[in-house]
C-alpha cells in the first residue's frame, strides 16, 4: 500500500495530521503523556488494540507518528521509526536484527565503524568488515550464520557505489537481512527497499534535516521487521523528541528541491574540478569515467551532492588549499544548505591507522565536499582561488 503520489507531493503531504483548527501541517505536540476517557480506553492503546497517543518516549505522540508516516512514504516503506540520531537508529537495528552477526561491506561512517569493530564484539556480537572489493568473501561471512548485511552506498569519502540488488540477492540466499544506510543518496536519488533491501537507515541530521540545525535518525522497513525494533528504541530511550520531529517535517517538505539543486551543482563542480591541473582525481558517481558510474546509473536517479577531490602534491598542500577556502566552511557533516569541506584524514578517518587508510583508498590529499545551495559559479570560484 505505498503512496502512489510523486516524491515531492509525498514530502509535503504524507503523514500530515489535520487538527481541529485547520492547520495545513501537523501541530507540535510537546506533551509527554496523553489522557484517556476511561481505563478501558487506556488499555486499548496499551495492549495495542487501537492506535493512539500514550507516552512520548514510546513514540506514541501525534507529531512523531505524523513524521514517521512521512518518513515511511519517502522510502516506499510500510513503517518507519524516528530516532534522536542516526547512530541511535543503527544501534537499535543492530541490537535487534544483528545479534547473530553483522557483515559490513565497504567504508562506513566513523561511529558505525566503531560500533562494528569494537563495541558490538565486546557484547559478543560477531562482525565481519569487508572492503567493497571483497564481495567474493560475502558468502563465507554469511556461512558463519551472520543475520544482517549492512552497507552505505555511495560510501564516505570515496563515493564507492555498491550494487544493492546484487548484494541483497546473495544475502537473502543465506537467510540474512539487508540494511542500507541511504544518508548520502537521500530518498530523492535512491530507494534501497525497491532494489531488494530490507531496511533503510538515514542520519536525518544530513539531507533530510538539510540545514545543519537538527540531529535525528530514521529506520524504514516492513511492519513486521520494525515491530521487533520498537522495544529496543523504547528502552534505550532513543526516540526522537516532538520538537525535533516537527522541525524535521518542516525540512522534509523542501527535500526534493534542495537535493535536485545539490545534484546539479555537484555535477558542474565535479566536471570543472576534473579538468583542473592541480586535481589528480575527482570521486563522483556522476562522472562517466568514475568506476561506480554504471551501477549508479542503474540504481540511482541522481548522483548526489557529495564529491571528493584528490589533489596533486602532499598533505601540507591539501591543508593549505582547504584553509584558503572562503565560501566552503571547514567542517565535518554534510547535506546542509551551506557548502562544507573536510579532509577525511583530519576528521572522519583521523583515528584510522595509516596502513588501514591506504588499504581503504583514503588519500592524504583528499578533500570531501558537501555541496550546498549557493550558486555553482561562486563555489567554483572559491575552489579555484584556493587551488591557485
Ligand atoms: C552522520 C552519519 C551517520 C550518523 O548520524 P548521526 O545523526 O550523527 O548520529 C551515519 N551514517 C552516515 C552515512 C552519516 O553520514
Amino acid at each position: 500500500m505505498t503512496d502512489p503520489a510523486g516524491l515531492s507531493t509525498r514530502c509535503i503531504h504524507a503523514g500530515e495530521l489535520d487538527d481541529a483548527h485547520g492547520s495545513p501541517h501537523t501541530p507540535l505536540y510537546t506533551s509527554t503523556t496523553f489522557k484517556f476517557a476511561s481505563t478501558a480506553d487506556l488499555l486499548d492503546v496499551v495492549d495495542g488494540r487501537k492506535p493512539g497517543s500514550l507516552y512520548t518516549r514510546y513514540g506514541l505522540n501525534p507529531t512523531i507518528f505524523s513524521l514517521e508516516t512521512k518518513l515511511a512514504a519517502l522510502e516506499g516503506a510500510e513503517a518507519a521509526w524516528a530516532f534522536c540520531s542516526g547512530m541511535a537508529a543503527e544501534t537499535a537495528l543492530f541490537l535487534t536484527h544483528g545479534r547473530k552477526g553483522i557483515v559490513c561491506i565497504g567504508d562506513a561512517y566513523g561511529g558505525t565503524m566503531e560500533l562494528l569493530a569494537a563495541q558490538l564484539p565486546e557484547l559478543g556480537i560477531p562482525t565481519h568488515l569487508l572492503l567493497g572489493s571483497e564481495l567474493h568473501g560475502l558468502e563465507a561471512a554469511l556461512k558463519t550464520g551472520a543475520s544482517l548485511v549492512f552497507f552505505e552506498t555511495p560510501t564516505n569519502p570515496t563515493l564507492e557505489v555498491l550494487d544493492i540488488a546484487k548484494i541483497s540477492a546473495i544475502a537473502h540466499e543465506h537467510g540474512a537481512l539487508v540494511a542500507v544506510d541511504n544518508t548520502f543518496a537521500s530518498p530523492v536519488n535512491q530507494n534501497p527497499l525497491a532494489l531488494g533491501a530490507d531496511f533503510v537507515i538515514h542520519s536525518a541530521t544530513k539531507y533530510l534535516g538539510g540545514h545543519s540545525d537538527l540531529t535525528a535518525g530514521a529506520l524504514m522497513g516492513s511492519k513486521q521487521l520494525l515491530g521487533a525494533v520498537w522495544n529496543w528504541r523504547k528502552n534505550l530511550g532513543t526516540t526522537i523528541s516532538p520538537e525535533i520531529a516537527s522541525l524535521l517535517m518542516r525540512s522534509i517538505r523542501t527535500l526534493t528541491v534542495r537535493v535536485e539543486r545539490q545534484n546539479a551543482t555537484a555535477q558542474i563542480v565535479a566536471e570543472t574540478m576534473a579538468r583542473h591541473p592541480r586535481v589528480a582525481r575527482v570521486y563522483y558517481p556522476g562522472l562517466p569515467d568514475f568506476p561506480g558510474h554504471a551501477v549508479a546509473r542503474k540504481q540511482m536517479r541522481g548522483f548526489g551532492g557529495m564529491l571528493t577531490l584528490e589533489l596533486k602534491g602532499g598533505y601540507e598542500d591539501a591543508v593549505k588549499t582547504t584553509d584558503q577556502l572562503k565560501l566552503f566552511a571547514i567542517a565535518p557533516s554534510l547535506g546542509g544548505v551551506e557548502s562544507l569541506a573536510t579532509m577525511p584524514v583530519t576528521t572522519t578517518h583521523h583515528g584510522v591507522a595509516p596502513e588501514e587508510r591506504a588499504r581503504r583508498g583514503i588519500g592524504d590529499t583528499m578533500i570531501r565536499l558537501s555541496i550546498g545551495l549557493e550558486d555553482a559559479a561562486d563555489l567554483i570560484a572559491d575552489l579555484e582561488q584556493a587551488l591557485a
